[in-house]
């Protein structure tokens, strides 16, 4: 069975939202329309707390894209964004939710991100996902969403990582490509074995 995962689809990732995307709300019709033909529908949803440690205005003196070092790695900063239940970590509102068989929330942990559907930033806490898609009999995984080159990204990487068949439909991702994050990313997923297109 093939499961769609769509990453992101929030309001903060789209035009007006605090960490806007380039033309993110653009993909969100063409993602329901794949819904149907698709044997489960997975939502993701960054969902931080206030003062999480991956904005910026956590960090004295940086600025949103530069880096600092974690105990679990290199972390990018962000603007804040996709505070729990605030209204720019809501779902687009044109995005088809009733037919999400799952929502998994990521980056709930203050002292943690999660860019991945499937693990924290540490590459080592799991979500649970991956479980849930074996105990589903789920080999098969289509990913869309936002953004291309960082949730989308990680999370076809670690899939694949993971043993599961990814694909990972271009046309359907917006990326925010800083500094070529783009393209860098597009080359580790073909060295995975990420299917794109
Ligand atoms: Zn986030």
């Amino acid at each position: 069975m093939q499961a769609l995962i769509v990453i992101d689809v929030q309001m903060d990732f789209c035009e007006g939202g605090a960490l806007a995307v380039p033309g993110g709300s653009e993909v969100v019709e063409s993602i329901n329309a794949l819904m149907p033909e698709a044997g489960a529908v997975v939502l993701t949803q960054d969902w931080h707390p206030d003062g999480h440690s991956s904005f910026a205005s956590q960090h004295s003196g940086k600025a949103p894209l530069e880096t600092v070092e974690m105990d679990y790695g290199t972390q990018v900063l962000w603007p804040d964004h996709c505070i729990i239940g605030s209204e720019g970590a809501a779902f687009h509102p044109d995005l088809d939710t009733a037919r999400a068989d799952m929502v998994i929330r990521k980056g709930f942990r203050r002292d943690i991100d999660s860019y991945s559907a499937f693990f924290e930033n540490d590459h080592a806490t799991p979500t649970g996902l991956a479980g849930y898609l074996r105990e589903r009999g789920i080999k098969e995984l289509t990913f869309v969403g936002l953004a291309y080159d960082f949730c989308v990204a990680w999370s076809a990487l670690d899939a694949a990582k993971l043993g599961f068949r990814v694909h990972v439909r271009e046309a359907l991702c917006r990326a925010i490509d800083a500094d070529g994050s783009a393209a860098e990313a597009r080359a580790r997923m073909e060295s995975a074995g990420v299917t794109l297109g």
